[in-house]
């Protein structure tokens, strides 16, 4: 036999593809010809594959060797692909009868000494054979944990080619992953710790309920952080299919844990501003790596100090914000990747980042407009609730008499709002007030009433408000009504609302 075809996975964007590697040996000159796209990682696995084979003390086959992927118009990225090549090249020389890999999707990366190295997006992958009809599935050991998480699929692991081969040609057993760890998650910090701060929680609550970006400005020490930390634990949990998603946009990044759970508790990005274009939209060769605003896909993305980040890096968020996606432009085949995210942009009032209330600050205003100018453009458009917090004081931190809501309670008001709110526009097919387009907010039978947005209007007619920030007024306003449990806004609601654009700095 000179033919022979293994399965494997190969991914476009977080969307896992069926792969069949074909070996084809032919008497000829000893070469390796590879061919269906490959990028410069595939090219390299040739060189990869034939050290392993040798070295896991196979026979090389002196003949001319051509391995094609198909489909061929589908982009290949990355090293998942050497255990299949391998397993095929070694089936069509005659070496191995490749019966017990029929119906099997093998993925994993060689290392010269024939060891199976872990590859990034095994979970995607594997998704995508079980939807393909492939129920099993070996992987390398390192992801075996991932690879159980979907359901219906019998996942085996290899540590070597020495191990794939003893099972192919003698059916030594192969690995078996790891029990599923019985630990549940650990909760993340509670809002029960932050005591004061009224307006910050508020707006949090507000934010989270009506999937509002929020801007929050204050000087340091004004609990910007310890608020946006707190966001993901009010936001409703993560059901299947975002769950699936999020946690397969990790496993691409290769930063799942090793227990291999789903991530069910929405993800929270905090990148620093000293962070690159890649890091913060993603990139890089080979298997393209999500940066956080994938990471923070259906989740938060925080940025602290806002202002301090590059204008093109915040300028790169632009789209994924418009359009919950981000294409990174590719060489050969462009990848895209999810970037819902919520975002809580946090910002100092002024260069010196001095606390409020100390003489020590003394900048100029103008130096202080610029200053958060610079959060404009890109970003302040789309933030519906922008806050200016005053500092915390000892008195607030300390004062434990008050009862403090925790995570829990403010997290099923969200929730029932959030279903309100779905409820209403599940015509639109829009989940949140946030994605609810003004004109829309303006039409009846949504139009609030006039005596209702009579000081709205006002604002508007003196250019305090611009047209934008009236219907983001509006958004908001439906927020508060949901999580007050009403059918529409009251003037009442309009004007919490306005307030919670008391931090507008455009
Ligand atoms: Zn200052």
């Amino acid at each position: 036999m000179s033919y022979a075809k293994v399965l494997c996975v190969g991914l476009v964007g977080v969307t896992g593809h069926l792969v069949e590697v074909e070996a084809d040996l032919a008497p000829g000159l000893p070469t390796v010809v590879l061919s269906g796209l490959p990028d410069t990682a595939l090219n390299e696995a040739r060189d990869r594959v034939r050290a392993a084979v040798v070295n896991s003390g196979q026979r090389w086959p002196n003949r001319r060797i051509t391995l094609n992927l198909l489909p061929a118009t589908l982009p290949k990225h990355g090293s998942a692909f050497d255990l299949a090549i391998a397993a095929a090249l070694l089936g069509g020389s005659g070496e191995l009868p490749l019966a017990p890999l029929d119906k099997v999707a093998v993925l994993g990366e060689l290392g010269l000494d024939g060891t199976v190295r872990p590859v990034r997006g095994v979970l995607p992958m594997v998704a995508a054979a079980a939807r393909a009809g492939i129920t099993r599935v070996i992987v390398p050991v390192e992801n075996a944990a991932e690879a159980s998480v979907v359901p219906g699929v019998h996942v085996r692991a290899v540590d070597s080619l020495h191990r794939l081969v003893g099972f192919i040609r003698d059916g030594a057993p192969l690995l078996t992953p790891p029990s599923p760890s019985p630990a549940p998650p650990r909760p993340g910090p509670d809002l029960a710790d932050v005591a004061g701060q009224e307006l910050g929680r508020r707006a949090l609550e507000v934010a989270a309920a009506g999937g509002h970006h929020l801007a929050l400005i204050g000087p340091p020490g004004a609990g910007k952080t310890m608020l946006a930390e707190r966001m993901p634990a009010i936001l409703p949990q993560l059901d299947d299919e975002a769950a699936l998603e999020v946690t397969a946009l990790h496993s691409i990044a290769g930063l799942l844990p090793p227990d291999g759970r789903l991530i069910r508790r929405p993800p929270f990005q905090a990148p620093h501003h000293t962070a690159t274009v890649a890091s913060l939209v993603g990139g890089g060769s080979g298997l393209a790596r999500p940066g956080a605003v994938s990471l923070a896909h259906r989740g938060v993305l925080f940025l602290d100090e806002t202002p301090e980040f590059q204008r093109g890096t915040l300028e790169a968020l632009r789209q994924p914000l418009e359009s919950g996606r981000i294409s990174l432009n590719r060489s050969r085949g462009g990848t895209e990747y999810p970037a819902q995210v919520q975002l809580i942009a946090a910002a100092n009032p002024c260069p010196c980042a001095k606390p409020a209330g100390d003489v020590a600050c003394e900048c100029p205003p103008l130096t202080r407009r610029r200053y958060l100018a610079r959060l404009s453009g890109p970003l302040l458009d789309r933030i519906d609730v922008q806050v200016t917090l005053a500092p915390l004081r000892a008195a607030e931190l300390m004062d434990s008499g008050r009862t403090v809501e925790s995570s829990t309670v403010v997290a099923a008001r969200v929730g029932r709002a959030r279903a309100a709110a779905a409820a209403r526009w599940a015509d639109g097919g829009w989940r949140v007030n946030a994605e609810v387009p003004g004109p829309h907010l303006r039409r009846p039978p949504w139009r609030l009433p006039t005596r209702d947005t009579e000081a709205l209007r006002k604002l508007l007619d003196c250019g305090v408000l611009s047209a934008r920030g009236f219907d983001r007024v509006i958004r908001v306003a439906w927020t508060i009504a949901d999580l007050d449990g009403r059918d529409r806004p009251e003037a009442a609601d309009i004007d919490e609302a306005t307030q919670l654009r008391t931090g507008s700095v455009g």
